[in-house]
């Protein structure tokens, strides 16, 4: 398959690796919203969260609690944002599931800011029992 992440994992492309296992794997983004921002990835190539079962899920969100506290302890940062694109039309340019983790400093200029839509009176309640029905 033409995966650039099954690429880096199977070492065919060069990385900056953090952390790597059996199962997943973890690498510096190649254009960081700022120095240090990584990328948690499964070894497994699933598309979306959806499509990876429940345990590579549980496995991700604790690497990702490894490499916050890593960040942390190594670079200072205050804070972080975890991320993670679904879809070409949520923004995913690569096809294999992976989280952003985005280390945070004061005023360090990142943005994921968004333009807030308006609900009309009651469509709050309206979307909120349409969705609940398939949860
Ligand atoms: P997406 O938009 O799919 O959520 O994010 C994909 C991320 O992968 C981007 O932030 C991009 O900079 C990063 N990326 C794409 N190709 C490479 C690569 O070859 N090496 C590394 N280290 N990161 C990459
Ligand atoms: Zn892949």
């Amino acid at each position: 398959m033409d995966c650039i992440f099954c690429k880096i994992i199977k070492g065919d492309i060069p990385c900056a690796k953090i952390y790597e296992d059996d199962k997943i794997f973890s690498f510096l983004d190649i254009a960081p919203a700022n120095k240090g921002h990584a990328l948690v990835i499964p070894k497994e190539h699933y598309e979306t969260l959806l499509d990876a079962p429940d345990v590579v899920v549980n496995d991700l969100m604790l690497l990702v609690k490894k490499v916050k506290r890593a960040l942390s302890s190594s670079l200072g940062a205050e804070g972080f944002n975890i991320l993670i694109n679904n879809k070409k039309v949520a923004g995913q340019l690569v096809p294999h599931l992976h989280i952003h983790i985005i280390p945070r400093f004061s005023n360090d200029g990142v943005s994921l800011n968004w333009k807030p839509k308006r609900y009309s009176e009651k469509e709050i309640d309206e979307f909120a029992e349409k969705i609940k029905k398939f949860i």
